[in-house]
């Protein structure tokens, strides 16, 4: 692309997100690949590296568990580490100019509240991988101690409540989603012009659901996305881009 058709793109961009007066964010693992996280299905995403661990594998096999466990403790390696880039700061910039009044987010990292955006704006479809939670009493567990105990000494977590399994506060396949979030999400996509998709492939159900649901009631649907989605023919505008140099050019954030 040239550096003439590059600044077409981010005219475009900016246009359709000053007309919009309320927008819904879509986020997906692609907003927090410039933070250093992989994706799941970039060529070296999660993903490709090995197969997800359903929910019933995970209730019951202690196999299983253990294999979930490991894996989470590489992955909390690069949140840990991770701060929110310039994707993040444009969306941050859009709620607190009080135009983005949602941001539903499959994102399990905890980057959106740590850019600055508020709990009541914020929708974690897929829950949180910065706790855990226990999965008969709904107890909080933090995860350090669960992380020394397996290191050290090999075991896994119970609930010091009531004895039952804890597992990250995350939202596995074949796991029930969240009730409370699906339907905020559903209010939320009723009442928006504009739905920004950024870095999701829009394949994972019921989530990318939102999108084409806000499409469907009269909102434009703007996608930015590396590689192209299943969604792009239905959309308005689609940018296939980096999420942070376009979006934050089309902010003018740095
Ligand atoms: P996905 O991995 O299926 O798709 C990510 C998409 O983002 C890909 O199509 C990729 O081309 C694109 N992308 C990657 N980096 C980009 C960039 N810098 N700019 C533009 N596009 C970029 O992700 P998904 O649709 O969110 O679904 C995966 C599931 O995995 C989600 O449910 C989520 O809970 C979980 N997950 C979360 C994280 C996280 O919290 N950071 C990381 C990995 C997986």
């Amino acid at each position: 692309m040239s550096p003439d058709n590059r600044d077409e793109t981010v005219i475009r961009l900016s246009a359709a997100l000053q007309r919009a007066r309320r927008v819904v964010v879509f986020s997906g693992a692609g907003l927090s690949t410039e933070s250093g996280i992989p994706d799941f299905r970039s060529p070296q995403g999660v993903w490709s590296q090995a197969k997800p661990i359903e929910f019933c594998e995970f209730v019951s096999s202690e196999a299983a568990r253990r294999e979930a466990w490991r894996r989470k403790f590489i992955i909390d390696r690069d949140i840990r580490n991770a701060q929110p880039n310039r994707g993040h700061r444009a969306v941050h910039h859009l709620v607190r100019q009080g135009v983005c009044h949602t941001v539903i987010t499959q994102n399990i990292d905890g980057l959106h509240q740590a850019s600055g955006i508020p709990e009541q704006v914020l929708i974690e479809m897929h829950g949180n991988g910065t706790y855990a939670k226990c999965l008969e009493c709904g107890r909080r567990h933090a995860l350090a101690p669960i992380e020394d105990t397996f290191h050290r000494e090999g075991r896994l977590p119970h609930c010091e409540g009531c004895g039952g399994l804890v597992k990250a506060a995350t939202i596995s396949f074949g796991q029930a989603m969240p009730e409370q979030a699906m339907a905020r999400a559903e209010s939320a996509v009723s009442d928006c012009d504009l739905m920004l998709v950024l870095g999701s492939s829009l394949v994972v159900y019921p989530a990318a659901a939102f999108p084409l649901r806000a499409k469907r009631r009269g909102a434009q649907l703007v996608i930015i996305n590396r590689e192209p989605t299943p969604q792009d023919s239905e959309a308005d505008l689609v940018f296939h881009a980096e999420i942070g140099p376009l979006l934050g050019s089309a902010l003018e954030i740095p």
